[in-house]
């Protein structure tokens, strides 16, 4: 189970006012009495603020976590989202609270969209399932989710065969609401608009994207490159599991891997083994042996239509469109 962290503590904030007065007491030096005052009066105004962010984020975390999960919410869980049936107990309890960490702390806007528990629900279990291995992770980077009623172009018109979904640089993570119940709806073709978007922000580094998702040091990148770079042919010949949309693109890659990661664990194990120890060691999450776990085995695998490009975006699967 989770438990709010503490806020900052008070020796943090003994320190950053120790500092003050050094750097008044220096300033005093050179500028004279009330150019101190000014700086001291100015990291007093500072650190309280901070104070009070600190005090106030702890007490709507704390809030969040003090009554029991609501039962409506796991049982939409279990009707929609596989992976948290999938996990063992002790983690599937972490999934509810950091889910209602995730809710309680984040914003999500629908764009002609009325954004019902039930959407929310999916937008949070999207971003906990990959985030539920870190135990202090909270998606710093993540600014709003937008829902839109349906796919997009790179224009934002609706209704058009382009986007399901679309991560910005900035941190703002846009899902065509149609495409994300699709993903849940289906939990084992690979296909995961919510997956594919948070897994790049992942990626994100200072506005930048580059396919190697941040935390791997210089030997896990390496290899993550190495396998990538193998895995690529076989995507272009049809020849693997992953999504051939992910092939152009080192940033989609990821997005696609990380889906596939998720949705086909078994099938990766054994046919993408390397690749399913990468992401498992950097998830710290094994979802293949909890599928073991829960009696499932593999069946043969689909073919796998082709689909399209699109930066740090994602298609619907040509096949569902037409469906
Ligand atoms: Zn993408």
């Amino acid at each position: 189970m989770r438990t709010a962290p503490p806020p900052i503590p008070p020796i943090a904030w003994a320190g950053l006012l120790l500092g003050a007065g050094i750097l008044s007491a220096l300033v005093g030096l050179f500028a004279g009495l009330w150019g101190a005052l000014v700086i001291l009066a100015l990291a007093a105004v500072t650190v309280a603020v901070l104070a009070w962010r600190s005090a106030a984020g702890w007490r709507a975390r704390r809030a969040a976590l003090a009554a029991p999960f609501p039962d409506a919410w796991r049982v939409l869980l279990r009707q929609w989202c596989d992976h948290y049936n999938r996990l063992p107990e002790d983690l599937r309890a972490r999934f509810e609270d950091d889910l209602r960490i995730f809710l309680a702390e984040k914003r999500i806007t629908g764009v002609g969209v009325e954004v019902i528990d039930e959407l929310r629900l999916l937008v949070a279990a999207s971003a906990v399932t990959l985030s539920l291995g870190w135990p202090a992770y909270d998606w710093e980077q993540l600014n709003e989710v937008l829902l839109y009623p349906d796919d997009f172009d790179r224009d934002y018109e609706f209704g058009v065969d382009d986007l399901s979904g679309q991560a910005h640089p900035w941190g703002t993570v846009i899902l065509s609401v149609p495409a994300l119940c699709l993903s849940f709806r289906d939990p084992d073709d690979a296909y995961h608009v919510g997956f594919h978007e948070f897994a790049h922000l992942l990626d994100l580094e200072q506005t930048h994207f580059d396919g190697i998702p941040l935390g791997f040091d210089d030997a896990a990148a390496r290899r993550w490159v190495e396998v990538r770079e193998r895995e690529i042919p076989k995507m272009l010949r049809g020849e693997s599991l992953l999504d051939e949309y992910g092939a152009h693109d080192p940033v989609e890659f990821l997005g696609v891997a990380v889906e596939a990661f998720f949705e086909t664990a078994l099938a990766m194990r054994r046919n993408h083994e390397e690749l399913y120890e990468l992401l498992a060691a950097y998830f710290q999450q094994d979802p293949a042996a909890w599928d073991d776990a829960r009696g499932l085995t593999l069946e043969p695998t689909r073919p796998r239509p082709p689909r399209h490009r699109g930066r740090t975006g994602r298609r619907r699967p040509r096949s569902r469109l037409s469906a």
